[in-house]
């Protein structure tokens, strides 16, 4: 039997599905953590379900750095399992989706006085370059000083005495997890957001079953399976005290920031990863029409709801970008977004935020509850095998005779696939041929469509054909609502401008042109009423908002 499509228009055979079924797998939470352990359990047999209660990919797993680490900062803190995981896994997903997991080169510029002398980079990335088992493409190089200041004549002539050149690899962290749902719901599992877990009931202190809440139409929805798997992110802790199974292993949540700059404000050549007086190191890197920088890493006790940036925040960012590069003088005015997400580490006592681990780890209740916490986008598939291995604990020796090994190292992340830089640079050019004939001109838009939504892209341009009248722009958007709304379960405004097209970080201003006529297409598609219509839109003004302001104090 197909799966039901993955579209908000079959809401409700999905719900009807999620009603009527006994599940092996449910998994609680929908950002790269629950995705990954949905393909992996669907995949290998179980019979899988995961809800989340917002938006897929609207926690962490849409605030993070972007990139999938090769964990060259482990280094430091002798992490050596974790680089050589990520490192290979690296790897593993470039050949997954090169469109959407792609090579970046990383400078790391040494400067008189800073952290890092050459001597020490060298060594550091060799060793690095070993342990992740890095390509001869990616391996490090040591640059003098004019070399440096050719790859980015912006740093600073005066106290550049050199740089480091490695790879990194950039992704979108939203749209590789919405890719991976879209692969676990092709082999059949029920996935489904704005259903959010409200309790548990148990039988003989086991969990019997979950009572959640359908946000859409605040209906009580209850779903059984034989095994509950809680993925989370920052509200694990909330999750197992509800199960009355904290223990004295327990969350550290720690706040980290991006701020956003137009490109030509910021106008690097390439990716910087550079250290601050503090001794932390800072990401500045281009993309599209814009160059985002951070992260920052600090303690939080705020909501995790609403997790803002503060002027203390922006402060930080702002002195490690100018003090690099002494030429621009940013200052808050010449931000254009910003987003700011909690990292779910596990704490240590006595430990500083950048001094914890990223490693992930499992916890098993008395009632049966696994929930997972840590870890890193980059180690999803890795972390997936481990939760699903040990549900495969639970389950009697018939079921799991029936169970396939693990194999998701060969799935491709999006069909039709795209298999390599070639492949992507060849797409790249045909879409920049197709655009033309649309009418758009702007390179930007191939790039980010193929970026987006891969070989997929086809489908979207396919139907501006029938968007007619208006603009060029304006066709292909609401051509991309158009398969957001059919192919990947868009429920809300926000989660078309944010996790969908990533356009609140990456290209706001194209929001205020477009939010009216992609507003009336989505109540067109999802019969909403005036009030809905409000509601949505104010919800997305308050991302806007959120995303442009500092504020003096955490909510
Ligand atoms: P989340 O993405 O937060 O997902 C948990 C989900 O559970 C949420 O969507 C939430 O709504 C849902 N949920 C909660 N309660 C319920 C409930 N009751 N019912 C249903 N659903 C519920 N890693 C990298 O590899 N590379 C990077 O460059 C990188 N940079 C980072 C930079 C920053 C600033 C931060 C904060 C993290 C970074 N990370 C990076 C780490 C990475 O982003 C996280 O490890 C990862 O996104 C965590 O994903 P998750 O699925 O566990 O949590």
């Amino acid at each position: 039997m197909n799966p039901i499509p993955f579209s908000v228009l079959h809401r409700t055979e999905h719900l009807e599905k999620i009603r009527n079924s006994s599940f092996d797998l449910v998994i609680i939470g929908g950002g790269i953590t629950g995705a990954g352990i949905a393909l992996e359990a669907s995949s290998r047999g179980l019979k899988t379900c995961l809800i989340e209660k917002n938006d897929f990919a609207s926690g962490t797993s849409n605030k993070s750095t972007k990139l999938i680490h090769g964990g060259l900062r482990y280094l430091k803190q002798f992490e050596i399992g974790l680089v050589h995981e990520s490192g290979t896994e690296r790897a593993i997903l470039n050949h997954l989706a090169p469109h959407l997991v792609v090579p970046e080169k990383m400078l790391l510029p040494l400067i008189e006085g800073g952290s890092y002398g050459k001597t020490l980079t060298s060594l550091g990335l060799m060793v690095y370059d070993f342990l992740a088992d890095v390509n001869e493409d990616d391996k490090r190089k040591m640059l003098d000083k004019n070399i440096t200041l050719k790859k980015e004549p912006l740093l600073d002539d005066q106290f550049l005495l050199g740089g480091g050149y490695y790879t990194e690899y950039r992704t979108d962290d939203a749209r590789l997890t919405i890719e991976i749902l879209k692969q676990a719901a092709a082999f059949g599992a029920s996935i489904l957001n704005y259903l959010e877990m409200k309790s548990f009931n148990y039988t003989d202190s086991k969990i019997e079953n979950i009572e959640c809440i359908d946000h859409n139409t605040n209906e009580q929805i209850i779903i059984t399976a034989t095994n509950y798997v809680s993925a989370t992110g920052p509200w694990v802790d909330i999750i197992r005290k509800k199960d009355v199974s904290l223990n004295h292993k327990r969350l550290h949540l720690t706040k980290g920031v991006h701020i956003v700059f137009p490109y030509e404000k910021l106008p690097i050549q390439q990716s910087i990863y550079f250290d601050v007086p503090d001794g932390r190191m800072v990401f500045a890197i281009p993309r599209g029409k814009t160059t985002y920088v951070g992260t920052t890493d600090t303690n939080y006790s705020g909501s995790l709801d609403r997790v803002v940036t503060t002027i203390s925040d922006v402060n930080y960012l702002l002195l490690a970008i100018n003090g690099m590069f002494p030429s621009v003088k940013l200052t808050v005015d010449d931000i254009e977004s910003n987003w700011a997400g909690l990292r779910p580490l596990i704490h240590e006592d006595g430990k500083d935020p950048s001094e914890l681990s990223r490693k992930d780890e499992i916890f098993v209740s008395d009632s049966g509850l696994i929930s997972i916490a840590g870890g890193k986008l980059t180690g999803y598939r890795k972390m997936a095998h481990r939760v699903v291995e040990t549900v495969l604990k639970t389950v009697s020796k018939e079921k799991r005779e029936t169970i396939k090994d693990s194999f998701t190292d060969t799935i491709a992340l999006i069909e039709p696939a795209l298999k390599s830089a070639e492949d992507v640079s060849n797409y790249i050019m045909t879409l920049e041929m197709r655009l033309n004939a649309l009418g758009m001109h702007d390179p930007y838009y191939a790039s980010y469509l193929c970026a987006t939504f891969g070989k997929q892209a086809d489908m979207i341009i396919e139907r501006t054909k029938s968007i007619v009248p208006g603009s060029p722009e304006e066709r292909l958007i609401r051509a991309e609502l158009w398969y957001a709304i059919h192919h990947e379960m868009t429920n809300t405004l926000a989660d078309f401008f944010v996790r969908r097209t990533s356009r609140l970080y990456f290209d706001i201003t194209s929001i205020k042109k477009n939010i009216d006529i992609i507003l009336e297409d989505m109540a067109q598609y999802l019969s909403w009423d005036h009030d809905r219509m409000n509601t949505e839109k104010d919800q997305l003004q308050q991302l806007i908002f959120d995303a442009t302001h500092y504020y003096e104090t955490e909510f």
